[in-house]
């Protein structure tokens, strides 16, 4: 995981603890970095490579806490990290993706450009995000279920486009939202 990232996690750690002090933190970090956590109030830290804890925070907090006070906690760390480094070169399914998969709408995607360096729609409204994901069928990049606007889905309802793929980096996982599984 990049420093960013786990000062990012550290960061989101500190803030959920000093607001919910009760509550159990579960979040992951990258070999070197689960003292940084403890640190910073996680109560329970696992170690595996490009994990963020926001996801994880978001399961942790929104169980017994009102999803407003989540989301408001969790748009303010995003708006922190809405920084633009997204790689506007193509990107489709692997190969081993392509044959390997039980996915019918695989074979509907090709390969795309992002059309934008940030979800298209925060970029409008001026809104952060937390991971990004880019739409196989026609590029459009949108913010995932962890981020307010929820981007990547809403461009999937309202297109039937089918396949988003993630945009974080060293990441190639998709998602078909028909079949409701990975690719
Ligand atoms: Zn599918
Ligand atoms: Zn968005
Ligand atoms: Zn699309």
């Amino acid at each position: 995981m990049p420093d960013d990232e786990a000062e990012m996690a550290g960061r989101v750690v500190s803030v959920a603890r000093a607001n919910y002090p009760d509550l159990r933190v579960v979040a992951r970090a990258e070999d070197g970095h689960e003292d940084d956590l403890h640190a910073s109030g996680a109560s329970f830290v696992v170690t595996e490579e490009r994990e963020l804890a926001l996801g994880l925070l978001a399961e942790a907090l929104g169980a017994d806490r009102p999803r407003s006070e989540l989301t408001a906690h969790l748009q303010a760390e995003a708006s922190a990290r809405s920084t633009r480094f997204v790689d506007l070169t193509p990107v489709g399914l692997t190969a081993a993706q392509l044959q390997g998969t039980t996915c019918a709408h695989a074979a509907t995607t090709r390969t795309v450009v992002p059309r934008t360096d940030g979800c298209e729609e925060c970029l409008r409204d001026g809104t952060g995000w937390v991971h990004l994901r880019v739409c196989l069928n026609c590029g459009h990049v949108g913010c995932c279920d962890s981020s307010v606007g929820k981007h990547a889905t809403a461009h999937h309802h309202a297109t039937g486009h089918p396949v988003m793929r993630s945009l974080e980096r060293g990441e190639d996982w998709a998602w078909c939202y028909v079949d409701g599984k990975m690719v």
